[in-house]
């Protein structure tokens, strides 16, 4: 994989890794939560369209029980209230107030043949159910036959923070179900049946979006941040006007009696019966959110973390930060966007895969950045030294050329001295045309660019090649040099490079030695490796010099002492020429007694070996 491709995958990585951090959270109950305070918000923000109200609440409030006799008296006051009630002729009475428990003696059965023929009197009824462990807690069939319909009064609350947002339009148990008051009310008013898909239930022209689930078929309530117009049940008779054709929903609101008392999205504490009344607003006037389910959540988390990812992909500097801030902000306003558009988005999962990715794309892109910058210090200062070293060896060969040919010009000189010269300027501009195909090489090897060229080669040649010379150098300083073993086997690689390192240690050995000592070559060919040894009798390097030797530049102060002018590059290319041939190489050294440099090289066993070019 190229490093290009390679970079771009760990891109995708961590990405991917933000993305699922960000939907893991997503569910746990901690986003739930702040979910449900981002649909608070927006609810408060986004109030449902103000319309005349087609119910009323008629509420058994703190000052009718005071001065109705309290709890105790509570058929008294639903027959006297709803006597008056049916008086102002609404269009339909939903009573919140359980009729279940059967009465004990004479002034109870009174009280309740009063409450009966009082609801018989009462057009459109709706009694309610609540659920109990047992089942169903219906009103006595004596009251219960009077109703048009039964409706369940469970408000359900959020199971986190207690805030009332959903009411369940189904609810079953022990095989029976039952519609909530709210919808049998809804029914009743709109004279029409319900029918019902598991996506929806449809009452004539209103389809209300409640998908049969768990936990029955919630139904999102828009309250009216107004709240439901709510007359005392004792002073009904000042208000009767406000009730006629309209549905009236009669219930205990009084705090010390109330069975049920929530909050509500605004933050405002309602009676059970309030509830319902809201989520009849919400059917009468149509104003229903959707959830947004599962998947288009998540589509959107996928969707904002790619636009982050693209962002610190393709712009830089502030122009990735300001794009990734507005896609932050775009996550955070999409749930407001979507609620106008009646559909309920959580904002947590989207928003979080939008900053986690933001930091996770920033972060990679910092590091990113840094390397390369890291990379093009480190190159440049890898080529300064490499034109050093070039520069270094040249110099040689140049200033040969340089003064043969200014011998050449100035005096006039028999001719065989002349061949010499020129010979020797050819050699030397040869040499110097090699160096410069060496220099080239090693920067391409370097810069990993290169591709090695792949000749097999018989090893003895290189050594040969290398022994040759350096001959005159070893002549000069009176420096023996002996080949002391045969060497086999044929090399694969590039030869120019490979002559190079070789030649390197060659002179190195005798660089480093004084005049009158030996320097002997030795190799050894076993298991597939040949190790090719220059050992020399000079001024040697202790350990912690030997563990340097291979750096660029490195030069011990024994050497520099001996009065030797070297630029300390030439080891470090000899290991790389080395190692990128598969070998390795060995050091042993002590001081003042000598070192022994040893090659280990791939080899081939094969004899006779002539030079060939392997097309790869
Ligand atoms: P240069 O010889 O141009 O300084 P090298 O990279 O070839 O550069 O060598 C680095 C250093 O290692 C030398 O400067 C010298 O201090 C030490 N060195 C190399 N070969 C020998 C040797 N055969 N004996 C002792 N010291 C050596």
């Amino acid at each position: 994989m190229s490093e290009r491709s390679q970079r771009i995958w760990a891109y995708i990585g961590v990405l991917s890794g933000c993305f699922v951090i960000a939907t893991l959270a997503g569910w746990t109950p901690l986003a739930a939560r702040i979910d449900h305070y981002a649909y608070d918000l927006i609810t408060v923000m986004t109030p449902a369209a103000h319309h005349a109200e087609d119910s009323v609440v008629v509420a058994i409030d703190e000052e009718t029980l005071r001065q109705r006799g309290g709890m105790r008296k509570i058929r008294t006051i639903l027959t006297e209230t709803l006597e008056q009630i049916s008086a102002a002729q609404p269009k339909a009475v939903a009573v919140d107030v359980i009729l279940a428990d059967q009465g004990a003696g004479a002034t109870d059965e009174a009280e309740d043949a009063r409450l009966e023929a009082a609801l018989r009197d009462t057009k459109n009824l709706i009694l309610s159910c609540d659920l109990v462990p047992s089942g169903w807690e219906d009103p006595l069939p004596r009251f219960a036959s009077a109703a048009a319909a039964i409706g369940h009064a469970h408000s359900e609350v959020d199971r986190l923070d207690g805030v009332s947002r959903a009411l369940s339009l189904e609810e079953t148990t022990a095989h029976q179900r039952r519609w909530a008051l709210a919808l049998e009310a809804f029914r009743i008013a709109r004279g029409q049946p319900i029918t019902e898909s598991p996506e929806d239930l449809q009452v004539g022209e209103t389809i209300i979006p409640a998908p049969r689930g768990a936990s029955g078929r919630p139904m999102l309530i828009r309250y009216l941040p107004t709240g439901i117009p709510t007359v005392s049940a004792i002073h009904i008779a000042e208000n009767s006007l406000a009730m006629k054709d309209k549905t009236v929903f009669l219930g205990v609101t009084a705090l010390s009696a109330a069975r049920d008392r929530l909050l509500n999205p605004y933050g405002v504490n309602i009676a059970g019966v309030e509830v319902h009344a809201h989520a009849f607003e919400t059917m009468v006037h149509g104003n229903f959110l959707g959830s947004a389910g599962n998947l288009s959540p998540l589509g959107l988390s996928i969707l904002f973390t790619i636009a982050v990812g693209l962002a610190f992909a393709f712009l830089s500097g502030w122009m990735a930060y300001a794009a990734a801030l507005a896609i932050i902000v775009a996550a955070m306003t999409a749930p407001i966007y979507f609620f106008r558009q009646g559909l309920v988005f959580p904002l947590f999962g989207p928003a979080f895969a939008a900053w986690l990715s933001s930091a996770g794309a920033a972060t990679y892109q910092h590091f990113f950045v840094r390397r390369q910058l890291r990379r093009s210090e480190s190159e440049k200062s890898r080529y300064q030294q490499a034109i050093h070293w070039a520069a270094h060896e040249m110099r040689t060969p140049l200033t040969a050329i340089q003064g043969s040919s200014e011998i050449m010009t100035n005096y006039s000189l028999p001719e065989a001295k002349q061949k010499q010269l020129s010979e020797m300027i050819n050699s030397e501009s040869k040499r110097l045309a090699r160096l410069i195909q060496t220099f080239l090489d090693v920067e391409r090897l370097a810069e990993g660019h290169m591709e090695l060229k792949r000749e097999v080669f018989p090893a003895v040649d290189v050594v040969n090649t290398c022994l040759q010379r350096v001959e005159p150098l070893a002549v000069r300083k009176k420096i023996g040099i002996s080949l002391d073993t045969p060497v086999e086997g044929a090399l694969t690689g590039d030869r120019e490079l490979m002559e190079y390192a070789f030649y390197n240690l060659l002179t190195n050995a005798v660089k480093y030695s004084p005049a009158d000592t030996h320097v002997s070559v030795t190799a050894d060919t076993s298991g597939g490796e040949l190790r090719l040894a220059v050992r020399d009798q000079g001024i040697g390097m202790d350990a912690k010099e030997l563990k340097n030797i291979f750096r660029k530049f490195y030069r011990t102060q024994r050497a520099e002492q001996s009065g030797e002018i070297g630029t300390g590059i030439g080891l470090s290319i000899v290991e790389q020429i080395v190692t990128h041939h598969g070998g390795r190489m060995e050091v042993s050294s002590e001081p003042g007694k000598g070192s022994c440099f040893t090659m280990i090289l791939k080899v081939k066993i094969q004899r006779n070996i002539v030079a060939e070019t392997i097309d790869r």
